[in-house]
């Protein structure tokens, strides 16, 4: 036996109740998990802390980023050993040479990845899909990834810049050959495909995403597709779970529907609960419950914290942004804008500029951002991220008797200026959490959103996988409280096994030997922080856990106490892969 993780406390992925056993790896496969006698090559000794399968995110941004950097942090830090990317229908092929600075821009803009570190970073040599799996297939890494083949590339690959126009449609030759590309991508191991029908996002330009209006044409013929190839899955995001409009919601579900059912695959898609329509995330569960009754394999997408805005004088925004003396200053150094910040006379002048800024503001994103004081909070260390309406910075503001801006003003000033704050963008409507809990106890849901390796200024919710353990298995009030096999079982075969990664998620002999060992006590998420460690000094929000003793990829170790080993026996991974027999 190459290893054995002897007597930790075996939570196997399947949903099974958490038992006292040994794990046994041959190579990079799970042997036997039970009473084993054999000593091991390595024992790991688990004595006391929790043996679970790798994590399986299957909804992450890493397109760029995997081309050249192995480790793939801050997700390979959380535990997981499997991810899938491509997502929201944005990435880097099928790319035309002229194409490359625009695609740039679209994951600039829409996932705030900065354009100088993707320009800088990324060396291409594909154009093609089939292609750039080849180009990923070339590198080891901490992880496996299988990737969607996203929409907003593969259009303007086949229409050029009409296909970047969300008010240009294909004609039927175009639908034609996108099915076609689309057939071959999967065929060559893409693990499905991705769209995005949602104003959110934009390019750096501001424009909307060519693909918010792709018609039912395009998106049939596509579908159909996936059907003949008998194999890969569909992912996307529609405003449908944000919409106060009943008609709106009703069409994006019904296309959707007719999704699912012409490509006969798996479907996943973005289920989170926006402040201006509370319950509509609820009407999608009522969708998917009546679809998944008829056998289509659709299942919602849902986190299970609130998607949070970071906001911080090295982030992507802070309150205080359109301040005209605020912009004076902006682009001076942390140390030295802080010191300028520090003036009484220009922190007067700010916070008379914001104080007028405000009552104009339209409602929504830019409104929270700027002044959602009631849903604004201050990032401890370690990071609770239960976060609870009393301990807002609006709440504190009155228990102290002064206005929240000046509050929130001296808060971002702290440790130098690199004090964050975070702000529940979707999933906090009522100032609680019960409906994520609702959300992430359904038979209806998928693990999703983490958007690792996206939103590189604003949002770090790749640690949501530690989160998912600590939260809700072992910080919740008892009644709240979901069994540490359910949450595991999220995070590790339900996401697995949608994507038709049946070889691993479960520690079960055949399946790849990818392990956590964890002390679960000492699980924790640290406080995000801003690295300027991307190519070109590009800036992303980085964090670190504690508690996870040992991560085994394949059967070697690539984390130690959170450090990696060097080790990179992960992967490209093409398509779907079969149960051990
Ligand atoms: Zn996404």
């Amino acid at each position: 036996m190459d290893v054995v993780i002897r007597g930790g406390t075996v939570v196997d992925g399947s949903g099974a109740p958490p038992r006292t056993a040994d794990v046994g790896i041959i190579g990079d496969r799970i042997v036997e998990v039970g009473d084993i006698s054999a000593r091991g090559a390595r024992e790991i000794d688990a004595d006391g802390l929790l043996v679970t399968p790798g994590f399986v995110d299957i909804h992450t941004h890493f397109d760029g980023q995997a081309t050249w950097d192995p480790i793939l942090a801050p997700s390979s830090q959380h535990g997981v050993t499997t991810v899938a990317m491509g997502n929201c229908g944005v990435g880097f092929a099928p790319a035309h040479p002229d194409r490359h600075d625009w695609l740039i821009s679209l994951l600039e803009g829409v996932e705030d990845i900065p354009g100088t570190a993707l320009a800088e970073g990324m060396t291409w040599g594909w154009e093609s899909f089939p292609e750039y799996l080849d180009v990923l297939e070339r590198t080891g890494r901490t992880v496996d990834l299988g990737a969607h083949v996203p929409h907003a590339a593969l259009r303007t690959y086949v229409m050029g810049d009409r296909g970047a126009d969300h008010l240009e449609h294909p004609s039927e030759a175009e639908i034609a050959t996108m099915a076609t590309l689309v057939e071959e991508a999967v065929a060559a191991g893409a693990i499905g495909f991705a769209t995005s029908r949602t104003e959110v996002h934009r390019t750096s330009a501001g424009a909307n995403i060519g693909t918010l209006q792709a018609g039912e044409a395009e998106l049939l013929a596509i579908a159909a597709a996936l059907a003949r190839a008998g194999s890969g899955v569909i992912q996307l995001i529609s405003d449908c779970y944000q919409t106060t409009d009943d008609d709106f919601a009703r069409r994006e579900l019904d296309l959707i529907e007719a999704i699912a059912r012409t490509s006969t695959r798996p479907l996943s898609f973005t289920v989170q609960q926006a402040y201006q329509s509370p319950d509509r995330w609820r009407d999608l569960f009522g969708r998917i419950d009546g679809w998944r009754q008829q056998g289509l394999d659709v299942r919602g997408q849902v986190a299970p914290r609130p998607i949070g805005v970071l906001l911080g004088l090295e982030a992507t925004a802070n309150p205080f942004l359109f301040c005209a003396s605020y912009g004076e200053v902006a682009q001076l150094p942390v140390p030295q804008r802080v010191e300028a910040l520090r003036d009484p006379e220009r922190r007067v002048r700010i916070l008379s500029e914001h104080a007028a800024l405000v009552p104009n503001l339209p409602d929504g994103i830019a409104r929270q951002i700027m002044a959602g004081w009631d849903i604004t909070f201050e990032m401890d260390d370690p990071v609770d991220y239960a976060v609870v309406a009393a301990k807002s910075l609006g709440a504190e503001a009155r228990r102290r008797g002064v206005e929240p801006a000046e509050l929130v003003y001296d808060t971002l000033l702290q440790h130098e200026g690199r004090q964050l704050l975070y702000l529940p963008l979707f999933n906090f409507a009522h100032g609680d959490f019960d409906d994520i809990h609702e959300m992430i106890t359904s038979p209806l849901s998928l693990f999703g959103l983490s958007d690792a390796g996206a939103h590189c200024g604003a949002i770090c919710d790749a640690s949501s996988t530690t989160s998912f353990l600590t939260v809700w298995a072992r910080d919740r009030a008892e009644e709240q409280r979901v069994p540490l096999e359910q949450v595991v079982h999220q995070i590790t075969r339900r996401t697995a096994a949608h994507v038709g990664w049946l070889d691993r998620g479960l520690l079960a002999p055949g399946h790849v030997a990818d392990v956590n060992v964890i002390d679960f006590a000492a699980l924790g998420c640290s406080p995000p922080r801003i690295s300027h460690d991307l190519p070109a000094g590009g800036r992303r929000l980085v964090q670190d856990a504690t508690g996870y003793r040992w991560t085994i990829k394949s059967g070697v170790p690539t984390f130690d106490d959170g450090i990696p080993t060097g080790a990179l026996p992960g992967g490209l991974l093409r398509g779907p892969r079969a149960a051990p027999i």
